[in-house]
């Protein structure tokens, strides 16, 4: 394969990007200035070894200098934020998108998935125990679930409340779900932060 389609075909294995795109973006590249090209590449080669998943809550993080420390995101770190308040998401674009309506001020808990009866994706495929150990540790008081408005969104915040229900914590934890305005079957990703910030704030007790 040529060179030329080789990149066009790697560009568009890029979510949202069609052949048309990646030819745009080629030619963007070839003939903007040549460090756009040389520091994305760069950046590109050692990607998946600085970025991982955040040991607590699955967010996007930085590999510290030192490679026997703890991979911990921004959010974990942030030390003005409410411990007490986890709100559990099905993906880090999930999250992503409740940090740019800027009003959450509690930390995360990333589900990776969601229970899906149909795809054969059950209860003990999901990390449960991790979630109810980090309510503990961290004195979770309030979990706000803010899995998507889809049947198996839905069907994962009802097994969240029964299960996070039944825990046996001092005090208790209250299980609370972001309100509709997010559309249904919609994704959190594309909501706008208003939109979000009103989700937030509207949410209620499951
Ligand atoms: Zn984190």
């Amino acid at each position: 394969m040529d060179r030329t389609r080789r990149i066009v075909e790697l560009l568009s294995r890029l979510p949202g990007v069609g052949e048309k795109t990646a030819q745009r973006y080629l030619l963007f590249l070839l003939t903007a200035d040549e460090a756009v090209a040389r520091e994305l590449g760069a950046e590109l080669v050692t990607l998946r070894d600085f970025l991982k998943p955040c040991e607590r809550c699955g967010n996007i993080a930085e590999v510290p200098d030192d490679p026997t420390g703890p991979i911990l995101c921004p959010v974990c770190t942030d030390n003005k934020r409410d411990p007490s308040l986890l709100c559990v998401v099905a993906r880090v674009s999930d999250l992503m998108a409740i940090e740019r309506a800027g009003s959450m001020r509690g930390r995360y808990f990333v589900l990776g998935k969601l229970l899906s009866p149909l795809e054969g994706v059950g209860p003990e495929q999901l990390p449960l125990p991790k979630l109810m150990s980090r309510i503990r540790d961290d004195g979770v008081r309030e979990v706000i679930v803010a899995t998507p408005p889809s049947v198996d969104g839905e069907a994962t915040a009802l097994l969240l409340k029964r299960e996070l229900s039944a825990m046996n914590v001092e005090g208790g934890v209250s299980v609370t779900r972001i309100a509709s305005g997010v559309p249904h079957g919609g994704d959190l990703e594309f909501a706008d932060p208003i939109t979000m910030s009103r989700a937030l704030a509207g949410r209620q007790r499951l």
